[in-house]
């Protein structure tokens, strides 16, 4: 490792929760990682400290004007007690596209990757091993500047938290068996539009969809499954994750191009799957009209979500606009889900490339 960071130990660690009875995101460890940014000094001060409450001025930033910017990965226990990240270096990417979109200064690659590594060792007798379990990775970057302007800030805080986690959907660690969700086309509300942060991973595009999410609940649904805002007739992602349409069996995902769709990590990862295993895969538009049409025909042969919390989601059953749709669950997510949580949890060797050990220091 090229940096170093200070360390302040907990005085008081926490007792570990439960591993069967882990809930997204709900536990954190005993540390987290914290360093700076100001102008003269650039991204300084790394350091691990207990995890707990920052205190920040009222008027910080991203409290009044929300900027604010969020990775999402995890690392995994193998087998052999090794931990092991998942293609970290397309979480520092994004992260800095994020920060070019939201007008948030650049983290050299090298020195984030150093501080998820240093944390992850620091808490990794943290890192669940059952199988489904792993170590959510929450890296996270705040304006703390205590301004009411409306202009880009020149104070940053970068923090990273990490949280012990089971199955997203709650269905407990350790069941192979993938739960189909409830999909709920949203025809009213938009999430991004051509222009706008669709691709940034920001908490201003989460909070915007809070309400569709609420409104499909109280429906019964899972999930949304979003279209374009301009027209509302392309298929684009799902809650928080990508959405993939396996139709007359080949596997459609929304195009990138326009800056709507966040470039998921575990997206990326499945059409590399898909490619090399000959499996026909495109990246193009797909109307919503054409997968109703689709399961008429009788063509529509799996529908899933990727990300990193969930990893491979299928679903169930889609509504829109009051139409409901049953979809079978199928072996091509089922075969994603498999390959990727087995080289992640080091089960299946790993040819792409993917992993990255952290090195116990
Ligand atoms: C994070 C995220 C995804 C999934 O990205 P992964 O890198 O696969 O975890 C998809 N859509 C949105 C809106 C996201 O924020």
């Amino acid at each position: 490792m090229k940096h170093s960071f200070s360390i302040t130990r907990s005085t008081n660690p926490k007792q570990k929760p439960n591993p069967d009875k882990l809930v997204f995101g709900e536990t954190f460890t005993d540390h987290m990682f914290i360093m700076d940014y100001s102008k003269d000094k650039g991204w300084h001060d790394g350091r691990i400290v207990p995890y707990g409450p920052i205190s920040l001025e009222p008027a910080a930033a991203v409290f009044q004007y929300a900027i604010e910017m969020f990775e999402g990965m995890k690392a995994y226990r193998t087998d052999t007690g090794k931990v092991q990240l998942f293609r970290p270096d397309m979480n520092i990417k994004r992260t800095n596209n994020t920060n070019d979109r939201i007008c948030v200064p650049r983290i050299d690659p090298d020195l984030m990757l150093d501080a998820i590594k240093a944390i992850v060792d620091f808490d990794r007798d943290w890192i669940p091993d059952r199988p489904g379990t792993s170590l959510y990775i929450r890296p996270f970057i705040i304006a703390d500047e205590p301004y009411l302007g409306v202009h880009p800030a020149k104070h940053f805080l970068f923090i990273i938290i990490l949280s012990p986690v089971g199955s997203y959907y709650g269905v407990g660690g350790g069941s192979n068996q993938l739960p189909a969700t409830k999909i709920y086309v949203e025809d009213k509300y938009a999430r991004t539009a051509v222009g706008g942060t669709g691709a940034a991973k920001i908490g201003a595009n989460y909070v915007i969809s809070l309400k569709a999410q609420e409104e499909a609940a109280e429906k019964g649904y899972d999930q949304v499954l979003w279209l374009d805002s301009a027209e509302k007739k392309y298929v684009q992602e799902i809650g928080t994750s990508n959405a993939f349409f396996v139709i007359n069996n080949e596997v459609i995902t929304a195009p990138l191009d326009d800056g709507t769709i966040l470039p998921g990590i575990t997206r990326d990862s499945c059409l590399a799957l898909l490619r090399k295993w000959g499996i026909p895969c495109s990246e193009r538009p797909l109307t919503i009209e054409a997968v109703y049409q689709a399961a008429e025909d009788g063509t529509l042969n799996e529908v899933f979500a990727s990300g990193t919390a969930a990893v491979i989601s299928p679903v169930g059953e889609i509504c829109w606009k009051g139409k409901k749709i049953p979809v079978k669950t199928g072996p091509i997510a089922q075969r994603l889900y498999d390959e990727l949580t087995g080289i992640q949890t080091g089960k299946i060797p790993d040819t792409m490339g993917w992993t990255v050990e952290v090195e116990k220091i």
